[in-house]
């Protein structure tokens, strides 16, 4: 059994359900998006009271199964006006689980500034946050564990969040108590600080009880087996982290570079070290003491956490990630790693989403507030931010909101969320993924990073992220990491019947994708109208997709017949006739008849032969085969029309489709 509270605080009233079986695996990301979308999230102020905050834990929570302590934090977004749901690591979700709490929902606000202690007693006190207020969030942090000692793990909103704040996020304490593990995307730090909740403080319990807890920990050991059986856990994540991927996108040209105008920081090829990544940064900080493999909550086998360490052995922050990498650092033209440790810590004091900062400050320097590269620049900016001047204020509404301001051309969002460190225009099946899902720019929606899609076409590409985009929703809402993923998604008999003995369910195979796609899928049900449309647009393209297939295959039918006509039936009346022709002229002109209609023959096999690449993986060498084709069709529908203006019909039935796949074609391209 798990509780769940919704908590009321406008007048401080809690009321409490108890949960058994299913309705625990449920309360995950799942709730959040039914919740939301039965509370008619799509119509409220996102920084107004009416706005819920939800706060779960997934089913395994209070142990140390592997990776299985995140918390999901859901709202509407105040960055993107959809549905948001951000998680992070550390061990809030540990605390809730160990006191049997599934989750909870803030609702309303509070009239002044407080703390929410939840007791281990089951008690739950609302305490002033007077002290805190303003601090940043390392001394806020220090505060709170003084007044409320060691055992306890912290949701805590920045400075920033503070002020309302759009790049606010909400950061929970990693497993050494850093506030560093931050649900960061979307504001929901901002809606945090909306609802004047400083901080949130969990008493950390014992491990709590299970319907058969020696399966679970059965299932418990199984699982760290095949995390460390697992080639890309052992491999990349727990050999490197997350930075190991700026390698990677360094060298496939996705890698977001001075606000996104290039791909490449360093050319290895030329000779360039790289040393923004997981391979130059491993060595530099082993070197000097720090921690290349660190868990950010109790028991994750696969770590890819870090702590970064200075040259003089000093920790600097914990953990640099690759969307900080990315965003913080070479999108802003910064080429040296301790430069941006130390940015990254000057941002988790803010509490702010390091991906939306780093866009923001990329756009103020595109605008020409600063250059490229200049870390003096930045770390002002951040105090402006950090002090709440009338430009700071600005500066924390985001990138997009920025670039309105200084009219800026190049913007990087995607619905009003700045694009992570995964270039669309180069990892594509994460930009659609981006596209359709109502969290925004957002990779962890459906991030396919190695996927080969310049192999693929459109259609595979979108079914391949909406599929990711399910799985990815299952794990979040049952508090797993997804870096664990490549062991749980093809393991989810073993899945289920570890969750049967934790909560005596009777869950199949199957309940997993059942699970996380209504969690994928309803929050763009609760997107206001005019946002929906923006949700539509990457099954809208293959839609059009078919339609230019349809008008190829047509351009190549009608040739095959005109080379029926021409090169077959070309002294039979009704053909000759309808070429305004005589018996005794088609009988002259027969063999140039057979020859042009071998012409016609050879354009259609050029687009049958074309089309049927696409469909085996030869995309790009089948659209160009297709599209010349095409164009060679059209030019010669243009040429009949020029020549014999009495033939104009038989132009446009043989020009039409042609001209129709070409213009789509480029309209595809350029959109
Ligand atoms: S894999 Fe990394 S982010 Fe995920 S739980 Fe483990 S340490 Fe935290």
């Amino acid at each position: 059994m798990r509780t769940y509270y919704d908590i009321l605080l406008t007048d401080r009233t809690i009321a409490k359900r108890e949960l058994e079986g299913e309705a625990i695996v449920k309360a995950g990301r799942y709730l959040i998006a039914k919740t939301l979308l039965e509370l008619g999230a799509a119509t409220v102020d996102p920084l107004s009271p009416q706005n819920p905050l939800i706060f779960s834990a997934g089913p395994f929570a209070g142990t140390s199964f592997s990776n299985a302590n995140r918390t999901s934090v859901g709202c509407k977004s105040p960055l993107t006006g959809g549905v948001k749901e951000a998680n992070g690591g550390g061990t809030f979700s540990y605390g809730l689980g160990q006191q049997k709490i599934a989750g909870f929902t803030l609702l309303g606000a509070s009239k002044n500034w407080v703390v929410i202690h939840f007791k281990k007693d089951g008690g739950i006190e609302f305490d002033d946050a007077g002290p805190y207020m303003g601090k940043g969030n390392f001394e806020a942090n220090d505060m709170l564990h003084a007044r409320y000692g060691k055992k306890v793990t912290i949701a805590l909103c920045g400075p920033v969040g503070e002020y309302e704040g759009l790049l606010g996020g909400i950061a929970f304490s990693d497993k050494d108590g850093r506030p560093a593990r931050l649900a960061a995307r979307g504001g929901v730090g901002a809606v945090m600080g909306a609802k004047k909740v400083k901080a949130i403080v969990v008493d950390l319990d014992k491990i709590p009880p299970f319907h058969d807890p020696k399966k679970v920990n059965t299932g418990i050991k199984e699982y760290a087996k095949m995390l460390q059986a697992d080639g890309m856990v052992q491999n990349f994540y727990a050999k490197i982290g997350t930075m190991g991927m700026a390698d990677v996108q360094n060298q496939m040209g996705g890698l977001p570079v001075r606000n996104f105008s290039a791909g490449r920081l360093a050319d290895l090829s030329a000779g360039e070290t790289f040393k923004m990544g997981g391979d130059y940064i491993g060595q530099l900080n082993t070197g000097r003491g720090g921690e290349q493999t660190h868990a950010c909550m109790p028991g994750c086998v696969i770590q890819c956490s870090n702590v970064y360490h200075d040259a003089s052995g000093k920790e600097v922050v914990s953990p640099v990630e690759y969307e900080t990498l990315g965003l913080l650092g070479t999108n802003c033209g910064i080429a040296d790693p301790d430069d941006l440790a130390q940015l990254n810590y000057l941002a988790n004091d803010l509490g702010v989403d390091t991906i939306e900062l780093g866009a923001m400050l990329a756009v103020l320097m595109e605008a020409g507030l600063g250059a490229f590269g200049d870390v003096k620049f930045m770390a002002d900016c951040l105090v402006e931010i950090r002090k709440g001047t009338e430009k700071g204020r600005l500066w924390a509404q985001g990138t997009a909101r920025v670039g309105e301001h200084y009219k800026v051309a190049r913007v990087p969002v995607i619905k009003k969320q700045a694009i992570s460190a995964y270039d669309p225009r180069v990892v594509e099946a994460t930009g659609i993924s981006m596209m359709a899902t109502a969290q925004g720019a957002d990779h962890t929606a459906g991030n396919l990073p190695r996927l080969k899609t310049r192999e693929m076409d459109l259609e595979a590409l979108v079914s391949q992220s909406l599929l990711h985009q399910t799985r990815v929703a299952a794990n979040d809402s049952l508090g797993l990491c997804i870096f664990g993923m490549s062991v749980t998604n093809p393991n989810t008999e073993w899945l289920a019947n570890t969750i049967n003995a934790a909560h005596g369910t009777s869950m199949t195979p199957a309940f997993f994708e059942a699970h996380g796609s209504p969690a994928a899928d309803q929050p763009r049900g609760a997107l206001p109208r005019s946002r929906r449309a923006q949700d539509v647009r990457a099954p809208a393209r293959v839609t059009m997709g078919l339609v230019l297939w349809v008008a190829a295959a047509l351009a190549g039918v009608i040739h095959v017949l005109f080379f029926c006509m021409e090169s077959l039936w070309w002294t039979r009346p009704a053909v000759y006739r309808r070429f305004r022709s005589t018996a005794a002229r088609a009988e002259a002109t027969k063999s140039l008849a057979l020859n042009q209609g071998f012409y016609n023959l050879f354009l259609a096999a050029g687009v049958f032969i074309g089309l049927a690449l696409t469909e085996t993986g030869h995309y790009r060498a089948g659209i160009i085969l297709v599209a010349w084709n095409c164009l060679s069709m059209l030019a010669a529908a243009v040429v009949l029309a020029l020549s014999s203006p009495g033939m104009m019909r038989g132009a446009i039935i043989q020009g039409l489709p042609p001209l129709v796949f070409l213009a789509g074609t480029l309209y595809l391209r350029s959109s």
